[in-house]
């Protein structure tokens, strides 16, 4: 078999389980390769923890989130919170995804609240096009076939809402989530409550992950079924939780069809 590679580009430890862990797990469990690129090393997200300590304490719980769906990791010495699209970074992006040659990346939008998330997006959408350009980064061979490039679905409305071109039903891989995601500690049951002004009891941290997870899925999957008619993907009346991404137009040609194993999963 041709092993199809997914690549997200994420702007933090954890950006990847929260915008596409169904995806990832739908992609691993059918046989194919997955890599998850961190720009950051996410050393701002707590509110105890010093930086260089969080930094490592992250890197071992991304570790163990992508060990669970055999997935390969990268994660940039970029401090969490000051990411910038800078034609280093850009450079460095380039010669990452020639060396993985994606034929799918994930990213984030550029219309986001967090500025990490902005770079990231902006860094895939300025490296996209240069990638089958020789010149540029010339010790990496340039692309001879463009990789797609699909936005995670946010709920942002500015400047649009996101476009739900590809939706992935995703209830089959809901408890691989949710174990990927409690590899992440440091956000899942401490930073992320603190930010969000919510308690977390300890005898009950997994029933607090699952109901704060689910909100979303479940909310993509309800946008899903009112798109309707206008998207084919979402015709499942049943549709419970969902992931949703939109093409990018500097990518190379989307077609859903060269990643049904997806759909087949579930
Ligand atoms: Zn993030």
């Amino acid at each position: 078999m041709q092993k199809k590679k997914l690549l997200f580009v994420a702007a933090h430890p954890d950006d990847a389980e929260f915008c596409a862990g169904g995806l990832i797990s739908a992609w691993s469990k059918a046989g194919h390769s997955v890599k998850i690129l961190c720009l950051t090393n996410g050393n701002a997200g707590h509110h105890q923890m010093l930086a260089d300590e969080l930094a490592r304490r992250r890197a071992k719980e991304a570790r163990l989130s992508a060990e669970i769906v055999d997935a390969e990791l990268e994660i940039w010495d970029q401090a969490d919170g000051e990411l910038v699209a800078s034609i280093a970074l850009r450079k460095q992006l380039i010669g990452c995804i020639r060396a993985f040659a994606p034929d799918l990346i994930v990213t984030h939008r550029v219309a986001d609240y967090h500025p990490d998330h902005r770079a990231t997006g902006q860094l895939v959408q300025d490296s996209a096009y240069l990638l089958q350009v020789p010149a540029i980064v010339p010790e990496h061979a340039a692309m001879q076939r463009m990789p797609a490039i699909l936005l995670a679905y946010d709920r942002f409305q500015d400047p649009r809402p996101h476009r739900l071109d590809w939706v992935v039903d995703t209830k089959n891989h809901i408890e691989t989530v949710l174990s990927m995601l409690a590899c992440h500690q440091t956000q899942v049951f401490e930073w992320l409550p603190k930010i969000m002004r919510m308690t977390v009891h300890t005898d009950n941290k997994k029933g607090w992950l699952r109901k704060f997870y689910l909100a979303k899925p479940k909310a993509v999957a309800k946008a899903a079924s009112s798109a309707g008619a206008s998207n084919p993907s979402a015709e499942t009346a049943d549709l419970a939780f969902a992931e949703a991404f939109e093409v990018s137009e500097y990518g190379g040609r989307f077609d859903p069809s060269d990643f049904n194993f997806v759909d087949k999963n579930n």
